[in-house]
Order: C-alpha cells, then structure tokens, then sequence
C-alpha cells in the first residue's frame, strides 16, 4: 500500500527522515528545499523488485548475466 502526502493527499514519494510524515514531490520540495532530509520511498520499493525480478530469472536470462 502506498502512502499519502500528509499536505495534499497525493502518493508519497518521500518520508521525512526518523519520522512518519510522508510528502509528495512537489510538496516535500515546496516544503523542503534540500530533499536530503527526506528518504525517498521508491528507493525501497525499488530494491524489492530488483529482489524479485533476480528471483524469477530465466535460465537464459541468468546465463546472460553470469557471461
Ligand atoms: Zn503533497
């Protein structure tokens, strides 16, 4: 499930860092002129399917990465 922006209720793209505010981009960067504050929450959901897509390989698409 995605997260809402606490401002405007779109998608969340950013999480404050150590705390449970979420923003969306335009937002956080009205909000927060320096997103390094911010955790972008696609980074996670990213690396997931990087996780899984490298589960579910085919064996030829595994033979193309080991050459
Ligand atoms: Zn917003």
């Amino acid at each position: 499930m995605g997260k809402k922006c606490v401002e405007c209720d779109e998608e969340a793209k950013y999480k404050i860092k150590d705390s449970s505010e979420y923003y969306c981009t335009e937002c956080a960067e009205e909000h927060f002129g320096d997103l390094d504050l911010l955790v972008v929450l696609e980074d996670e959901a990213q690396r997931l399917k990087d996780f899984v897509n490298k589960k579910i390989l085919s064996p030829q698409e595994e033979e193309e990465l080991n050459q």
